[in-house]
């Protein structure tokens, strides 16, 4: 066991006791009901990486051509799930209405997506920590990072880089994140915000390998695979790109 994996294991121990802690402490400090142990009342997902990407490529196909078909029983899934939970993908795309990952992804029930959100899908730290939870804690084995064309928040860092655009409250904020992509993509050929949502997918995807020492981990043994993608508003696509 070298001393990557001997500080993975030590820390994968903390944070299942860390979790644990909490879980029981929010139980009884709430309810006053015996603490019930963190770990998933179901067992995770035996899905590979490969696996859990075929099959959203498989729900956004049916979400495309067949979207009459893409009901769920929910009544059903719901009292399945209610113990615990093993999705099988983590989605970070954006908080967007038109991109719900459960929908497009195929008609997805309850307990299969493990989904972070925020304007312009970044990779901050409550997303990153989310991000490690999923992968760590829940045994999601994929983490895809999905921008969308025409993003508003995109839209607002490219006005940024262009003209300097002052953004009012915590918006400036949050569109700096996306700011560095902005920058690198402005006066490249082509559309500047289409550009700059594929460049800040991609730059997303990089910072979670790069900077989640969990998830590098998990990566570096096969048992997670991070991708990024971008959906398209008109057709309902998601290209997966890298
Ligand atoms: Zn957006």
């Amino acid at each position: 066991m070298c001393q990557s994996c001997i500080d993975q294991a030590r820390r994968q121990f903390l944070t299942r006791s860390a979790l644990g802690l909490a879980a029981g402490a929010l139980v009884l400090g709430g309810l006053e009901r015996p603490a019930r142990a963190a770990a998933p009342a179901v067992p995770p997902t035996t899905l590979t990486p490969d696996e859990a990407l075929a099959k959203l490529k498989d729900g956004n196909k049916r979400y495309v051509e067949a979207p009459q078909l893409c009901e769920a029983d929910m009544l059903k899934r719901r009292q399945e799930v209610a113990q615990g939970q093993a999705p099988w993908a983590t989605v970070l795309t954006c908080a967007d209405s038109r991109v719900p990952p459960e929908l497009l992804f195929g008609g997805l029930n309850l307990g299969e997506l493990f989904v972070c959100r925020n304007a312009g899908n970044t990779a901050d730290v409550a997303t990153l920590g989310t991000i490690e939870y999923g992968a760590e804690h829940l045994g999601s084995p994929l983490i895809v990072v999905m921008g969308h064309e025409r993003c508003g928040a995109v839209k607002a860092a490219c006005e940024v880089a262009e003209k300097g655009t002052k953004l009012p409250g915590f918006i400036g904020p949050m569109v700096d994140a996306i700011l560095p992509a902005a920058r690198a993509e402005k006066g490249k050929p082509g559309d500047f915000v289409a550009n700059v949502v594929r460049e800040n997918a991609r730059r997303t995807a990089a910072k979670i390998g790069a900077e989640s020492e969990i998830v590098k981990h998990l990566e570096h043994e096969k048992k997670v695979k991070i991708v990024y993608a971008v959906y398209d508003l008109d057709t309902g696509v998601v290209e997966f790109i890298g």
